[in-house]
């Protein structure tokens, strides 16, 4: 089986009314942990690659690993997307290396750190779908900013600051043409989202369900979407860790948006919270070992369990053999007839 469309998996997932991890990988155990998840729990499922992690694998590294999980896992239809794409250069470089998807984060310039207009923020967003369409690859935008930053990528803003505009949402998308759209409503990346238990007052799940009234057809993205598990925080606090105490999305609030289109989710910080417990518990018990697959199997086994939960909380789960996997060239077919547009 062949890499999947995101758009397609995204499609599937707006017919059956749920959500899709997008879950960040950097090597090989996160890919296989994310494809074990997909099986047990029979998901299709969204592996993205930041430009650090494009850089850390080398991309070439990072395009066979994906190549080896379609071929072990053809049951699964899986997408390979990049994540926050800083120029139209990074993401056609992505489509070119055999990613299906591309995110284009226009919100901010190209240093990934200041945040842009919304003119320039059409005009590479436009460029990058016209770039990614023609190839048949999606094409995801972004409106407003999140805050923190993620491998060096992010305004590092409060949360707040920059929140999607309902209005502004809907000519961002009638004037790009893009398949998906990450919103701003409070949340950030990293592991250090919210210093309490988020309510309303900094996690605005209602501008969700405004943009979604006005956006029927266009896929919502909750980015920095991790819950943090408390638990997870306590593993790596009782081995020597000092994280401090921080709260995350909650699953209940991911629901609701799922249930207001949102219907690609972005993982990233949870499976590193599983990682690096798991590795710091065995450190811990066995300082006498040096053997990296002693520590590496358990680690990869924590992330695989926390990816599986996401994967039935998001409703994914057991939607993996509703359709096979449309070849890119069909997508471009079906992109230059207009056929794919979002509204
Ligand atoms: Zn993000």
């Amino acid at each position: 089986m062949s890499l999947a469309s995101m758009r397609q998996i995204l499609d599937e997932a707006a017919k059956g009314g749920y959500g899709v991890g997008a879950f960040n990988i950097n090597n090989m155990e996160q890919i296989q942990a994310i494809m074990e998840a997909a099986r047990e729990t029979k998901s299709p499922v969204i592996i993205q690659a930041s430009r650090g992690a494009r850089g850390y694998t080398n991309d070439r590294f990072l395009y066979h690993l994906m190549i080896a999980a379609t071929e072990l896992y053809p049951e699964i239809p899986v997408a390979l997307h990049q994540d926050h794409g800083n120029s139209p250069e990074t993401c056609k470089s992505a489509v070119d290396m055999g990613f299906t998807s591309v995110m284009i984060d226009g919100s901010l310039e190209e240093d990934g750190k200041t945040p842009s207009s919304f003119e320039y923020n059409v005009r590479v967003t436009r460029k990058v779908v016209e770039i990614a369409h023609k190839r048949g690859a999606t094409v995801e935008g972004e409106l407003g900013c999140l805050g923190g930053i993620e491998d060096g990528h992010g305004a590092g803003a409060d949360a707040m600051a920059y929140l999607t505009d309902p209005d502004q949402a809907v000519e961002f998308v009638e004037l790009t043409g893009i398949d998906a759209l990450a919103v701003a409503i409070g949340t950030s990346h990293g592991a250090y989202k919210f210093s309490r238990k988020p309510d309303s007052a900094i996690l605005d799940m209602d501008r969700i369900i405004e943009i979604h009234r006005r956006l029927l057809k266009t896929y919502l993205v909750m980015h920095g979407s991790s819950s943090v598990p408390k638990e997870l925080q306590d593993i790596i606090n009782a081995y020597g860790g000092k994280l401090k105490p921080t709260w995350g999305v909650p699953i209940e609030e991911i629901q609701l948006g799922i249930r207001n289109g949102v219907r690609k989710i972005n993982v990233d910080t949870d499976s590193r919270l599983a990682i690096t417990g798991a590795i710091r518990k065995y450190m811990s018990e066995h300082p006498e070992g040096f053997d990296l697959r002693s520590y590496l199997t358990p680690a990869r086994e924590a992330m695989k369990r926390v990816v599986a939960k996401r994967m039935v909380s998001f409703g994914q789960a057991g939607h993996a053999g509703d359709y096979d996997p449309i070849p890119l060239s069909v997508m471009a077919q079906r992109y230059s007839k207009g056929e794919l547009k979002g509204e």
